[in-house]
């Protein structure tokens, strides 16, 4: 697995985890990796600025903003596990039963995936959005 700090038009910055950089390469081309403020396709991996330059007051500032994304996601995250149905690892089958089969699922799903099976229901028609997920056992 592999970390990229990613960086939208939109100016939102945030951190996905890839298979590897090959993975990475191969869903940026078919424009799978979306923002997750705005879900626009036209994301870059960051170029990782070292922080020799900054003064304090600016690492203060990232560090703030770090904690917003972080805030964003996690309120993000609570709204998917009020309205949607955890489905766990069995999350590429669910959707695509309800793709296929038209199943009457008034609420949307959420559960855990790998890159390749995303990939496969990206080629499939069947668009899903992925988002950094926070452990809740984390902190
Ligand atoms: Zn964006």
């Amino acid at each position: 697995m592999i970390k990229y700090n990613l960086t939208c038009k939109c100016s939102f910055t945030f951190d996905s985890w890839f298979a590897s950089s090959e993975e990475f390469e191969r869903l940026m081309k078919r424009k799978i990796v979306t923002c997750i403020e705005c879900n626009s396709n036209d994301v870059n991996k960051s170029i990782m600025a070292p922080n020799v330059s900054y003064s304090k007051k600016n690492n203060n500032n990232n560090y703030k903003f770090q904690k917003n994304i972080k805030k964003k996601i996690i309120e993000y995250q609570k709204f998917i596990e009020k309205n949607c149905r955890y489905v766990g690892d069995n999350f590429a089958q669910e959707v695509r039963s309800i793709y296929y089969d038209d199943k009457k699922e008034t609420k949307g799903i959420y559960g855990r995936v790998s890159a390749e099976e995303i990939e496969e229901l990206h080629e499939e028609g069947i668009e899903t959005t992925a988002i950094p997920w926070y452990d809740k056992t984390e902190n």
